[in-house]
């Protein structure tokens, strides 16, 4: 458009195209450095990475920066959002990037632990990490596996420090606790940063998207978050959604405890399969209306939560070491 323009003078012409240039240049600049997720400060020196719109990401992450070093909470999925997680926390910081502590071993939290690796990371998780990590999330992505995330998941590395009790990590004076969990995998941390009453919860919270049960206990899950409900002065980092406070954390315990409710009535109804889904997914969606929940989503929810009511419900295992 610019070209075909009534005639112009040669220096009018030679700074139309160098203006032209630099728009386009600002524009290639503004492309590379689109983050896959938000990035958003949630205390002194501690970020949540939230997913963006486009779930590139795969699931949250974030970071603390301590006197002398950086701990890494998740490692997302792809290796390219790790690298821009990577890049973030260089332009913030030059400190070390010490530690990356993964809050289970679901590949949406792990995938990119090569790359905090590579970063000079150590990798701190549940002991049971270290079993399930390379075969069990195959489980995990049932029909969807591919033969590309199959070679990814089988070459994840494996954690470095791993523990089956609480553990204090010290950032130089900066103290990070990770505290073992029940209710989501049977090998879930939930990392806090008390000077800055933070909670990165991993998966034992989703604020406002239906969550995965498929290695779940509903009713080791309530009785874990029953205490982050009574935190009210604390901001939590979901696994999946926005920031939270305590009161999504109600919200998330009213959606399992509505769901553990609904399946129990249409069992006593004689429902089961298809027929059991189909009755409790209307009731959720409107008792809930302002959370995603897809048809596939609630359905795998109310066939695991069925399940877990018959005592049929499969879980991970521990391997010995
Ligand atoms: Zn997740």
């Amino acid at each position: 458009m610019l070209l075909n323009d009534a005639p112009q003078s040669g220096a009018m012409l030679k700074r139309s195209l160098a203006i032209a240039l630099l728009v386009l240049s600002a524009h290639a600049s503004a492309q590379t450095t689109a983050l896959p997720f938000v990035l958003n400060q949630v205390g002194p020196g501690v970020y949540a990475a939230i997913d963006g719109p486009e779930h590139k990401t795969g699931s949250n992450a974030g970071f603390v920066v301590g006197d002398d070093s950086v701990l890494v909470v998740d490692a997302l999925f792809t290796a390219e959002a790790a690298q821009a997680l990577v890049g973030e926390i260089r332009r913030i910081t030059p400190k070390p990037i010490r530690y990356v502590v993964n809050t289970h071993y679901h590949a949406d939290h792990t995938g990119g632990d090569g790359v905090l690796r590579d970063a000079g990371a150590i990798i701190i998780a549940h002991r049971n990490v270290r079993g399930w990590v390379r075969v069990n999330n195959i489980n995990l992505f049932g029909d969807r596996i591919t033969p590309e995330i199959k070679a990814r998941i089988e070459a994840l590395p494996l954690p470095d420090v791993v523990t089956d009790k609480d553990l204090v990590v010290w950032l130089g004076s900066r103290k990070v606790v990770v505290k073992t969990v029940l209710g989501h995998t049977g090998g879930d941390f939930v990392v806090s940063v008390p000077d800055a009453k933070v909670v990165f919860t991993g998966d034992m919270l989703w604020r406002k998207v239906a969550p995965n049960l498929i290695d779940g206990s509903v009713k080791e899950w309530l009785a874990t978050d029953a205490e982050f409900a009574g935190m009210n002065d604390t901001t939590f980092v979901p696994g999946h959604g926005d920031v939270a406070n305590a009161s999504d954390v109600k919200d998330f315990r009213a959606y399992l405890t509505d769901l553990r409710r609904l399946v129990t009535e249409g069992r006593k109804a004689k429902l089961s399969g298809d027929a059991l889904a189909q009755s409790v997914a209307p009731k959720m969606k409107s008792l809930h209306p302002d959370w995603t929940i897809s048809d596939r989503s609630i359905a795998a929810e109310v066939r695991y939560m069925n399940d877990e009511l018959a005592g049929t419900k499969k879980r991970p295992v521990p391997v010995a070491d």
